[in-house]
């Protein structure tokens, strides 16, 4: 139809747009980071639907962002050829946020400038950040494979509205057009623009291409050829050779592909030869998305053939536990039309899987044993995702316990720091296994009256209060040759580290009270297995513990309140 239309933005929307221009206006140059990024995905999703849709490419495969700008009428312009966006896309994406954890988001907003900017860049700020700058936008696009009468103009104030009508289009693609407020005249400038371009864009693969500039001598002025130039490096970041990429391009690489807004907490680039070759850019975020423990959420790294796009969130080029890393990973060896089937069988998809986890958790080794601090970081956002991996990876199992953090009584604080090797070094003379107890809160576990023996003879006990934590110690039997041993559970041998003098002191009085212990078998009758005594108090003089064999109380409350 060839009828203008008004529409409303989606409420969340309307407060994003509110959020963004008062609280990200400090940083507000990142709006061009924002488009080319877009401009770059759509280059991508045009190559990828044109492995099977040759005709996509209209005979013009070659992709390219177009900067420019116009002093007179106050513009800046993005273009793309990329895959563009008919009528009802254009009505979704720039009308709507469909994202996952946007309610999670808008929950969290504080009121407080600061804070919320964080939250914003956490969340992907994305297109709507051009109304930091622009007082109106201009999108007119048209769908890869549609006639040139069929494209579309979609404008905005970004004041709650937006109109959107037919328009007329001779290349495939997308032009944003913004048209700046007031006082925004800086960005009219091609020294300023490439200089952000430079700084934010430069890790883009497609070329990004501005006019050349030049000193008139005679009207001393710089003046605007119709020559292009490329402003960008313009090769896959991941393809360039590690020593000729800086930190910096590595980091808003990162943010290129994780949609994130801060910086990473650590990567990984390796090129994999052999069986299977590959290569790998792996990233560890600073911070868990609020989405993490979404069923729903698709999670996993980008996928390449031979620096084609084939699909975000390949989940099966990772294991689930290592579901946190970001990145790229670009193989040589599966076909352009491999699918999410075929990656769920493929040989070549279980190489990539396997020497990736092992990269990831070298990393996570490298973290651990050179950037405490990080590594504390890291354990604090994904340390009980990591815990899944012990269930998960038996073939990795030493590796990750290794890996592992926890509270325990040795500085009596819920912060996860100690892992089984510091509390093996710690351990008294005789003692020969590492004991733990579970239960819900850190409060209930340090102060369980089973911990009271062990506090008299100054032996270090675990406190494990995560969710996972029962599930995972059921794959676990050992570290170091050293059973993981619940202070709870059955008839506490605490072998050698009972002496002597004690020993035989604690046979007499179980002799004396054993008229005791049967009448409270008596009395307790079917309620319960067994009445002992016991060695294990100090201050307390009874307590309930579960047999040997039998599931610790914390699980059974756990499967009780999952409804088993
Ligand atoms: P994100 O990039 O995280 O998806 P954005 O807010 O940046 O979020 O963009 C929203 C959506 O708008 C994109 O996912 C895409 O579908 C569409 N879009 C934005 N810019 C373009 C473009 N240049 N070409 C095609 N589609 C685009
Ligand atoms: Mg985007």
């Amino acid at each position: 139809t060839n009828t203008s239309e008004t529409l409303g933005f989606q409420t969340e929307v309307k407060q994003l747009l509110h959020l963004m221009i008062h609280s990200l206006y400090s940083n507000k140059e990142i709006f061009l980071r924002e488009l080319v990024s877009n401009a770059s995905d759509a280059c991508d999703k045009l190559r990828f639907e044109a492995i099977d849709r040759p005709e996509l490419l209209e005979g013009d495969g070659e992709t390219a962002i177009r900067v420019g700008f116009d002093k007179t009428a106050r513009t800046i312009t993005i273009s793309d050829n990329g895959i563009g966006m008919t009528r009802d896309e254009a009505i979704a994406n720039l009308g709507t946020i469909a994202r996952s954890g946007t309610r999670e988001f808008f929950q969290q907003l504080t009121g407080d400038k600061q804070k919320d900017a964080q939250l914003i860049g956490q969340f992907g700020v994305g297109f709507y950040s051009s109304f930091i700058v622009a007082q109106k936008v201009t999108v007119v696009s048209r769908r890869a494979g549609l006639p040139a009468d069929q494209a579309i103009r979609w404008e905005s104030a970004g004041d709650g509205e937006f109109t959107i009508s037919a328009a007329e289009k001779a290349g495939r693609g997308t032009d944003i057009i913004l048209t700046l407020r007031e006082d925004e005249d800086d960005f009219l400038s091609s020294w300023k623009l490439r200089d952000i371009l430079r700084r934010y864009s430069d890790h883009i693969s497609v070329p990004i291409l501005m006019k050349k500039e030049e000193w008139d001598a005679e009207k001393s002025e710089q003046v605007t050829r119709d020559e292009e130039e490329t402003v960008n490096q313009a090769s896959a970041l991941w393809t360039r050779s590690k020593s000729e990429i800086t930190d910096e391009q590595y980091a808003e690489f990162y943010k290129h592909v994780a949609h994130d807004f801060e910086e990473p907490l650590a990567w990984s680039h390796n090129r994999v030869e052999g069986r299977s070759e590959y290569t790998q850019l792996l990233y560890v975020p600073r911070r868990a998305p609020f989405d993490m423990w979404d069923r729903n959420k698709k999670h996993g790294v980008k996928l390449y053939v031979k620096r084609v796009f084939i699909m975000d969130d390949a989940e099966q080029l990772l294991p689930g536990y290592l579901r946190f890393v970001r990145g790229v990973i670009d193989s040589a060896d599966l076909p352009l039309n491999v699918s999410r089937e075929i990656l769920q069988e493929s040989r070549d998809v279980r190489a990539i899987r396997e020497g990736s986890a092992k990269r990831v958790l070298s990393l996570l080794e490298d973290l651990a044993e050179n950037r405490k601090d990080d590594y504390a970081t890291f354990w604090t956002e994904f340390g009980q995702v990591l815990k899944e991996g012990v269930g998960e990876d038996a073939a990795n199992l030493e590796r990750i316990l290794k890996l592992l953090r926890f509270a325990s009584t040795q500085d009596g604080t819920p912060a996860q720091t100690v892992s089984l090797a510091d509390y093996v070094s710690r351990m008294k003379e005789g003692q020969d296994k590492i004991y733990y107890v579970t239960a819900e809160t850190f409060a209930a576990a340090s102060s369980s009256p089973h911990l009271e023996i062990f506090r008299k003879k100054g032996i270090e006990v675990l406190l494990l209060t995560d969710r996972v934590d029962e599930w995972m110690l059921s794959f676990v039997n050992e570290f170091d040759g050293k059973p993981l041993t619940s202070i709870a559970k059955g008839g506490l041998d605490l072998g050698a580290l009972a002496d002597e003098e004690e020993k035989k002191q604690q046979d007499e009085v179980s002799e004396e009270l054993k008229p005791v212990v049967e009448r409270l078998k008596a009395a307790l009758g079917e309620a319960v297995k067994d009445v002992r005594v016991t060695f294990r108090l100090v201050d307390s003089p009874a307590c309930v513990v579960v047999d040997q064999q039998d599931m610790s109380q914390h699980l059974q409350r756990l499967l009780k309140a999952a409804g088993q």
